[in-house]
């Protein structure tokens, strides 16, 4: 989608720092960081969100996701220690990004039940 900011991220029309990129998936760092590690894993394409139909029709894509997810999570160390994966959807949620985004959250205490 032309004005979708995480496609201009994909596209590389807009600068991220990319620590993960494969031919679906690309993994950067959150620029708004709430934890020492913040990491977003997207699909280039635009896939809307947690609800498309995409994600539960192409078995590959979400399978790519959780390999790119597991990769960031050797890569940054934050296995190690422990981590949150969150994706919010929706305005009760605090969904801001219209574009499909798995956060890596890491590095510091994380506390239970989120806000
Ligand atoms: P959400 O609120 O779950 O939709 O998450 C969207 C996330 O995207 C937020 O944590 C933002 O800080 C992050 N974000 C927005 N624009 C950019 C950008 N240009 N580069 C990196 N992260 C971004
Ligand atoms: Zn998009």
């Amino acid at each position: 989608m032309d004005n979708c900011i995480f496609c201009q991220i994909a596209r590389k029309e807009v600068p991220a720092k990319i620590l993960l990129e494969n031919d679906e998936i690309i993994a950067f760092e959150d620029i708004n960081p709430v934890a020492p590690v913040h990491i977003l894993v997207i699909p280039k394409r635009h896939v809307n969100n947690i609800m498309d139909p995409v994600l539960a029709a192409e078995e590959q894509l979400a399978a790519k996701i959780f390999s790119a997810i597991q990769e960031i999570g050797e890569k940054t160390g934050i296995k190690q220690e422990g981590f949150r994966v969150v994706v919010n959807r929706g305005p009760k949620a605090g969904e801001t990004v219209p574009h499909l985004h798995f956060h890596l959250i890491g590095g510091r205490d994380l506390t239970w039940p989120p806000g």
